[in-house]
């Protein structure tokens, strides 16, 4: 890494530690000609991954629209943020270990899908009631909107309803 204060083609590590939750490594590093000090992130950049949606259109990965995505389904419920950066460095990694640069946005969205019902049941409800309009939405931020819209439309209680009001088949007949 160059030194950014003289320019020196390579710097020392001095330090190097887990940082952001285990999703980046710090390192401190040193400027062996002019002493300097400075501090570098590494971070996993997914920059080849591609999503290709329903409808065939190609988009660059964007981890923020997952991270999004993910506070919207949680919004108001007891997970705290870094539970939810956690899970989504856990749903970039499963997705990196599929080892294909074009990554189907109905893919993405099983991911969340699971993620959520390990995290909170009341967020994979409100998240999977509108699973089938995402996949069939040409656009990532428009299925948020529409997220959010049913969010605002319905409260936990009638969440709560629809899921009681679900028939079991009846075996007995
Ligand atoms: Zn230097």
């Amino acid at each position: 890494m160059k030194c950014p204060f003289c320019a020196h083609e390579e710097s020392n590590v001095k330090d190097s530690r887990p940082a952001e939750d285990n999703t980046s490594t710090r390192r401190r590093r040193e400027c062996p000609s002019c002493g300097g000090r400075f501090t570098t992130f590494e971070r996993i950049q997914l920059r080849d991954m591609i999503v290709i949606k329903e409808d065939d259109k190609r988009q660059p990965f964007a981890r923020d629209k997952v991270l999004n995505s993910l506070r919207v389904a949680l919004r108001k419920r007891p997970v705290d943020i870094e539970r939810i950066e956690k899970t989504v460095s856990a749903i970039v990694r499963q997705l990196e270990s599929f080892g294909d640069n074009e990554i189907p946005s109905r893919k993405i969205g099983e991911l969340v899908m699971k993620a959520l019902a390990h995290l909170d049941t009341v967020a994979y409800i409100r998240y999977a009631s509108v699973y089938k309009d995402f996949r069939n939405t040409d656009d990532f931020n428009e299925f948020v909107a529409d997220l959010q819209a049913i969010q605002l439309s319905t409260n936990d209680a009638d969440i709560d309803f629809k899921v009681k009001k679900k028939k079991k088949p009846d075996t007995a007949a």
